[in-house]
């Protein structure tokens, strides 16, 4: 299935997409609900729940506006850094400064905050000159945890996995470098663009898929997703181990090499810049840049 959240004449609603992605039927839940997007209905699903019935006709896609499928996660996003070999080695001595570190050892993760998530064809909007001058894309697969638990195994780690998104790790790199931690850098208003929908596990294989991003019509990124360093079950082994994970949880796993920091001279995100996503089996974000 294909959970999306949705603007229909003013009214937020959450629905299911047709397989031909030609129309979204809304499903029956409260505006307050409907405000979290897709979270009561992953809640519903890792409950043993049924999703609610229909609530009016499929509306054609074309009417509607997307937003994103979580547009306020329930808390922070985890997100891992330098998780495919040829990204870590484009970014080695800048944003990756610990050189001598096994890079297979542990992931890096930090956090995104929740109100930086914005809808998929939704602007990114340039902080200001003074504040940061080196914004940057991160395309990225995201899973969507189900069923929650803590200290999950590797192997039982896929049963918690209630299906994923695209999100755009959007990065201010002076930010990121200038503080021991990333969530400053990481965090600024609408720099986590994400959707189109969530597709659940069931129909997209995520250990085996491709995440490609263009600026401007020109590809930058191309990576298939098992080329990550660490792969999704040990991320979710990693990330649960004491803390507990719930459904609805968001872990970013990570970018490929291509970054406009990794070009020789570093290309950074202008105004009326657009960044296209798309990840086989998913969908695509598309986002300008003002
Ligand atoms: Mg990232």
């Amino acid at each position: 299935m294909r959970l999306a959240c949705f603007e229909d004449r003013g009214r937020q609603r959450v629905g299911l997409v047709a397989d031909d992605l030609q129309t979204v039927t809304p499903l029956a839940l409260s505006d307050a609900e409907a405000a979290l997007g897709a979270l009561p209905l992953v809640e519903r699903l890792a409950r043993g729940e049924a999703l609610p019935a229909a609530d009016g006709a499929a509306l054609p896609m074309a009417s509607v506006r997307l937003l994103a499928p979580l547009p306020r996660p329930r808390r922070n996003l985890f997100c891992v850094g330098r998780n495919y070999h040829a990204h870590a080695a484009e970014l080695k001595g800048s944003v990756f400064k610990d050189d001598n570190k096994p890079v297979d050892q542990w992931p890096i993760v930090f956090t995104k905050v929740p109100e930086c998530v914005v809808g998929p064809h939704d602007v990114i909007r340039l902080p200001g000159a003074h504040i940061t001058e080196q914004i940057d894309y991160e395309a990225e697969l995201a899973v969507v945890i189900g069923i929650g638990g803590k200290n999950i195994a590797r192997v039982d780690a896929m049963r918690h996995v209630f299906g994923y998104t695209i999100v755009n790790d959007v990065t201010a790199r002076d930010v990121q470098m200038r503080h021991a931690q990333w969530d400053l850098g990481k965090s600024f208003d609408t720099f986590c663009p994400m959707g189109p929908w969530i597709v659940s596990a069931d129909q997209l294989d995520g250990l085996h898929t491709r995440v490609r991003c263009w600026v401007n019509g020109e590809l930058r990124q191309d990576g298939p997703t098992e080329q990550m360093i660490f792969d999704i079950p040990t991320l979710i082994e990693t990330i649960s181990r004491g803390i507990t994970l719930y459904p609805g949880d968001v872990i970013a796993t990570g970018t490929p090499a291509g970054v406009g920091m990794g070009l020789v001279p570093p290309r950074w995100l202008r105004e009326g810049d657009t960044v296209r996503i798309e990840i086989d089996g998913l969908g695509t974000l598309e986002n300008r840049v003002a």
